[in-house]
C-alpha cells in the first residue's frame, strides 16, 4: 500500500495477526471495520458502508469501512457470533489526550461464539461450554470450558463404541463452538460422509499443543498445584484435548484466566450415559416438537433461585447418577429439606439475593469487573454466613458437606461492603464509587474539593479587609483559573503582592501566592481522588482474586444447595414421593404419573402401576387404540427410573426402582430428511444400536418398531426382537414394548418373561371413550376408524374402511390376497358412497349457479341431460 497513514499501517499490522476474524478497531468513540470485515459487517448487521480516504478519489480507491458506537457494541458483537463469526476486538492502549504521536493500539481479547462472557449475550441458566477434541489410535480426548464460570473439565473415550458416546457428549453440551485437531478433524469428516449426524459447529484448529508432553507442560504451568500429573498420566487423550483446549483460550482470551483453576476429569463412569436419540424423546430438557424448556422434564424440576442452581440442575437432569450410593445420598438431602420445610423456605429466601457469582468473577478476569458487580458480589456473599448458621442443624451428608464448602469469606466481605458506595457508576475510572470514610486521603480529596468554595469565600472576605477595596471579588474562568478582580477606581489600592494576570476595560485581574495554592488543592482534590478511586477499588479486585478459590467453591456449594432446594419444591408442590432404589433388577411403581404430562393437562391424570423384573415380567407388550396413553405410559415409565437416578422424588404413590445402568428410547418416527435416510432406515438403525448396547439392566422402550415396512415385515421383525430381547443369556433387558400388531400377544406364555398389557378404553356405541387405565391381557381390537372419527375423517372414508375391515377380518389373509380381497368389496353398490358424495357435490355445484330465468327450453334440456349423465 502506497500513501498509507501511520495509523492504517498500524490496522494491517494488527489485523495480519487476526485474519479469521473480524477486527474491531477502535478508533474514539466508535469501533470500525476495514476493507473485506467491513464489507461482511455491514452486511451481517446492516449498517451503512462508507469509505475512507480522499474524497475526490475514486470510490474503488477508497477503504471500505463502516463503524459501531462503542457502547453499544455488545449486540453487533452479538449478531456476529450468532452468525459463526470470530470478532477480535482491538482496543485504544494509550489515553489519546495524553500521548505524543500515535496512540497504541491492540487486540484485547478475541470473542468466538464459545468464549462469551458477557451477560447480555448468555442465557443465565445455561453453561456455554467451548469443546475441543483431539483423535488418538485408541480413542477420543475432549475437554471443555466455560469461560464464563471457570468450568474446565477434561476426559477421553476408548472402547469401541467412542464415537457415539462423543456424539452423546456433544448434544449434552449443547456447544456452540467445537475445535478439532488435525486428526480429529480429519476423523470426523470421514465418519459424516457415511453417516448422517446432527450438525455440529465444528472447525479445525491446527495446534502444536494438541501433543502430550506441551499438553502436559502447559496444563502444569496453568494449574499448578491442581494438576495431578500422575493422575493425569493416565488419561493421555484427556491431557492433549486439554492441551489444545488451552492453547486456544490462551490465543484468543489474552488473559492470564486466573478463575479457571481446577481440571475436573469427566467420569463417565459416575453417570447412566444417555444417548442422542434418549436425550431427544424423553424431553429432558426441550421438548421434539418446539426445542423450547417448556414442556420438558427440566421445565417441571427447575424451581431454583439463582442462575447457579439452573446451569447445574440442567446438567443433573441430563446426567443421571450411575452409583446407588450417590443416588441416595441426594435423595437424603432432598428428605431432609422436604422434612424441614421451615428451613428450607428461609435458604430460599436467602438465595433470592444471591447473583451468578461464577460470571460474576469471571469477569474478574477479563478486567470488566467494575464496582457494580462488586456491589452484587457483596450482597450475594452476605447471604452465605446465615445460610451456614440455617443450615447448622441439618444431619445428612449431602447437606453437611455443603454446608462445609460455603466459605462466608466475612472479613473481606465487610472489608467491600465499607469499600463500595451504595450506587456506584459502571465506569471504574470516574470516581464516585468508593464509600466516603473508607479511607483517608480520599476523604481529604473529596472534602477538598467540596470546601474548596468556602475557603475561597473566606479568602474573598480577608483580602477585602486587609486592602480596603471594597468590591474586590474571587472569581473563576477556564483559562485563567481563579483570580482576584479589583475595578479601576481601585487599582491605587493593590498590594504589591498581587501578581497582574489579565486586564479588562474596567477591571484588572490579579493572583496571589495563597490563591494559586488554593487553587491547586481544589482543581488538584478532583482528579486525585478519581484515580486514587480507581487504585483503591483494583487492590479490593486483587483481594478477591487471592480468594477465587474460596470464592468459586462457595459458588458451587449454593448452586448445590439451590438444587436440591429445587427437588425438594417440586416434591412438596406435586406431591412426590422418595423412591427406594434396589439391585434385584425389579421396578415396581404404584400410581405413577408422568410429570410433565400431569402439569399440562386440563383434566386429573389418571396413575397407573407398573411391575417388572428380571424374571417372569420382563418385557411388556403394551396394546391398546391410537391416543390411548401407551407412550406416555412407557414414558412416565422411564422418567420415573430416570429421575430417581438424579436423585429426585418421583409422581407417584410408591416407587421401587432398580439401578439401572441405562435407559434406551426407540419412539416416534425421527424422520431424517435432510441426510436421506428414510423413517424406517433410521428405525432400525436406532434398534441396532439398542440390542448392541443394551445389558441386562438396561430399561428398553420401543414404540411400534417395524411400522416403517409392510405388516408382513413389520411384524415379523417386532417379534424376532422381542425373542432376542427376552433370551436372558442374550440380552434380558426389561422393555415396555406398545405395538399395534396383536398378534405378538401370542408371545405371552410361549417366551418366558413377556406379559400382555392393553391401556382399556370403552366403546359407547360407534364411538370409544379412553380411560388411560393399564390393565392385564391384549387389546382385542385396535379402534383405529372410531380414532380416525375422532380426528375428523370425513363419512364416507369411515364407512368404507368399516367395510373393508370388514371383509378383512373375515378373509383367509395372505399377502397377495388382500388386494383381491378389498378390490372385491368394492363391486357392492352401497360401497360407492364417497363417490356418490363427490357426484351429487358437483351436480350442486352446477344447479346453484344456473340462472332460471335466462333460460331456454333447449339449454333446460341440455342441462338435464348433463344431470342424468353424471349421476
Ligand atoms: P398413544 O401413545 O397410545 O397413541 P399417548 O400416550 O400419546 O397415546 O396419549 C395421548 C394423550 O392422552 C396424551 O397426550 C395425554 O393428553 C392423554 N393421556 C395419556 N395418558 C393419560 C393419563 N394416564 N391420564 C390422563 N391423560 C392421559
Amino acid at each position: 500500500m502506497t500513501n498509507t497513514t501511520p495509523m492504517m499501517q498500524q490496522y494491517f499490522e494488527i489485523k495480519e495477526r487476526y485474519k479469521d476474524c473480524i477486527l474491531m478497531f477502535r478508533l474514539g468513540d466508535f469501533y470500525e471495520m476495514f476493507f473485506e470485515d467491513a464489507v461482511t459487517a455491514s452486511r451481517e448487521l446492516e449498517i451503512t458502508l462508507t469509505g475512507r480516504g480522499p474524497k475526490n478519489k475514486n470510490p474503488e480507491d477508497r477503504a471500505p469501512m463502516c463503524g459501531v458506537p462503542y457502547h453499544s457494541v455488545e449486540g453487533y458483537i452479538q449478531t456476529l457470533i450468532g452468525k459463526g463469526y470470530k470478532v477480535a476486538i482491538c482496543e485504544q492502549l494509550t489515553d489519546p489526550a495524553e500521548s505524543k504521536g500515535m496512540v497504541e493500539r491492540d487486540v484485547i481479547r478475541v470473542i468466538t461464539p464459545g468464549t462469551v462472557i458477557e451477560g447480555t449475550m448468555l442465557d443465565e441458566k445455561k453453561n456455554n461450554y467451548l469443546i475441543a477434541l483431539h483423535k488418538g489410535e485408541m480413542g477420543v480426548g475432549m475437554a471443555y470450558a466455560d469461560v464464563s464460570t471457570g468450568e474446565f473439565y477434561a476426559g477421553e473415550f476408548t472402547g469401541p463404541l467412542y464415537m457415539e458416546t462423543v456424539v452423546s457428549e456433544l448434544i449434552r453440551l449443547e456447544s456452540p463452538e467445537i475445535i478439532a485437531s488435525e486428526t480429529m478433524f480429519l476423523a470426523w469428516n470421514d465418519r459424516m460422509l457415511d453417516q448422517s449426524e446432527q450438525r455440529f459447529p465444528i472447525s479445525c484448529y491446527a495446534s502444536p499443543d494438541f501433543d502430550f508432553s506441551r499438553a502436559r507442560e502447559r496444563l502444569e504451568e496453568h494449574f499448578k498445584d491442581n494438576f495431578d500429573p500422575i493422575y493425569w498420566n493416565a488419561m493421555p487423550l484427556a491431557v492433549e484435548a486439554a492441551g489444545g483446549l488451552l492453547a486456544y483460550l490462551a490465543e484468543t482470551q489474552l488473559n492470564a484466566l486466573p478463575h479457571i483453576r481446577e481440571i475436573w476429569a469427566v467420569n463417565t463412569r459416575a453417570y447412566m450415559p444417555l444417548d442422542a436419540t434418549t436425550l431427544r424423546n424423553l424431553e429432558l430438557v426441550e421438548t421434539l416438537r418446539s426445542g423450547k424448556k417448556r414442556g420438558s422434564l427440566l421445565w417441571v424440576l427447575d424451581k431454583t433461585g439463582t442462575a447457579m442452581g439452573g446451569r447445574l440442575i440442567r446438567q443433573w437432569v441430563q446426567q443421571p447418577l450411575a452409583d446407588r450410593a450417590s443416588i441416595i445420598r441426594r435423595l437424603d438431602g432432598v428428605e431432609e429439606l422436604v422434612k424441614n420445610y421451615i428451613s428450607a423456605d428461609e435458604l430460599r429466601e436467602y438465595l433470592k439475593n444471591v447473583h451468578d457469582i461464577q460470571r460474576l468473577i469471571s469477569r474478574i478476569s477479563y478486567g470488566s469487573f467494575n464496582a457494580r458487580d462488586c456491589l452484587s458480589l457483596t450482597q450475594s456473599m452476605a447471604q452465605v454466613a446465615p445460610i451456614k448458621s440455617c443450615m447448622s442443624g441439618f444431619k445428612k451428608p449431602e447437606l453437611r458437606d455443603i454446608a462445609k464448602n460455603l466459605n462466608p469469606l466475612n472479613s473481606l466481605v465487610a472489608l467491600l461492603k465499607s469499600a463500595i458506595a451504595d450506587d456506584p457508576p459502571f465506569s471504574i475510572r470516574e470516581g464516585g464509587l468508593i464509600r466516603d470514610g473508607y479511607d483517608k486521603v480520599l476523604d481529604g480529596y473529596r472534602s477538598a474539593a467540596t470546601d474548596g468554595r468556602t475557603w475561597i469565600t473566606a479568602l474573598e472576605e480577608q483580602e477585602r479587609e486587609a486592602t480596603g477595596i471594597k468590591n474586590l471579588k474571587v472569581g473563576y474562568n477556564k483559562v485563567f483559573g481563579y483570580y482576584i478582580e479589583v475595578t479601576k477606581s481601585y487599582y491605587d489600592q493593590v498590594p504589591y503582592r498581587y501578581v497582574r494576570k489579565q486586564t479588562l476595560a474596567n477591571a484588572e485581574r490579579y493572583i496571589t501566592e495563597e490563591l494559586k495554592n488554593l487553587e491547586e488543592t481544589i482543581l488538584g482534590a478532583e482528579e486525585k481522588s478519581v484515580k486514587l478511586e480507581y487504585q483503591l477499588f483494583c487492590e479490593l479486585r486483587e483481594k478477591l482474586t487471592e480468594k477465587l478459590g474460596a470464592l468459586q467453591q462457595t459458588a458451587q456449594a449454593l448452586a448445590k444447595l439451590d438444587c436440591l432446594l429445587s427437588l425438594a419444591r417440586v416434591a412438596q408442590d406435586y406431591d412426590y414421593v422418595k423412591p427406594e432404589l434396589n439391585q434385584k433388577g425389579v421396578i415396581e411403581i404404584k400410581a405413577g404419573r408422568h410429570p410433565v404430562v400431569e402439569r399440562s393437562l386440563r383434566e386429573p391424570f389418571v396413575p397407573n402401576d407398573a411391575y417388572m423384573d428380571g424374571q417372569n415380567h420382563r418385557l411388556m407388550i403394551i396394546t391398546g387404540p391410537n391416543m390411548a396413553g401407551k407412550s406416555t405410559y412407557m414414558r412416565q415409565v422411564a422418567l420415573i427410573v430416570l429421575m430417581a437416578h438424579m436423585g429426585s422424588f418421583v409422581p407417584a404413590r410408591s416407587a421401587n426402582i432398580a439401578i439401572t445402568d441405562r435407559i434406551f428410547t426407540r419412539v416416534g418416527a425421527s424422520d431424517d430428511l435432510a441426510s436421506g435416510q428414510s423413517t424406517f432406515m433410521v428405525e432400525m438403525s436406532e434398534m441396532a444400536h439398542i440390542l448392541r448396547n443394551a445389558t441386562a439392566n438396561s430399561l428398553l422402550i420401543l414404540d411400534e418398531i417395524g411400522r416403517g415396512t409392510s405388516t408382513f415385515d413389520g411384524l415379523s421383525i417386532a417379534w424376532s426382537v422381542v425373542e432376542y430381547i427376552c433370551n436372558p443369556s442374550i440380552l434380558g433387558a426389561k422393555t415396555l414394548f406398545a405395538t399395534h400388531y396383536h398378534e405378538l400377544s401370542e408371545l405371552e406364555g410361549r417366551l418366558p418373561g413377556v406379559q400382555n398389557y392393553r391401556i382399556c378404553v370403552q366403546e359407547v356405541g360407534e364411538d370409544i371413550v379412553f380411560l388411560r387405565k393399564i390393565a392385564k391381557g391384549g387389546a382385542d381390537r385396535s379402534f383405529g376408524i372410531e380414532v380416525a372419527k375422532l380426528a375428523g375423517l370425513p363419512e364416507g372414508v369411515l364407512t368404507r374402511a368399516r367395510e373393508i375391515l370388514g371383509s378383512l377380518e373375515t378373509a383367509d389373509i395372505n399377502q397377495t390376497s388382500i388386494g383381491h380381497q378389498i378390490l372385491e368389496t368394492k363391486e357392492q353398490p352401497e360401497q360407492t358412497s364417497l363417490i356418490e358424495d363427490l357426484v351429487s357435490r358437483r351436480i350442486l355445484d352446477r344447479l346453484r349457479v344456473l340462472d332460471i330465468s335466462q333460460l331456454t327450453p333447449m339449454d333446460a334440456i341440455n342441462q338435464l341431460n348433463y344431470f342424468v349423465e353424471e349421476a
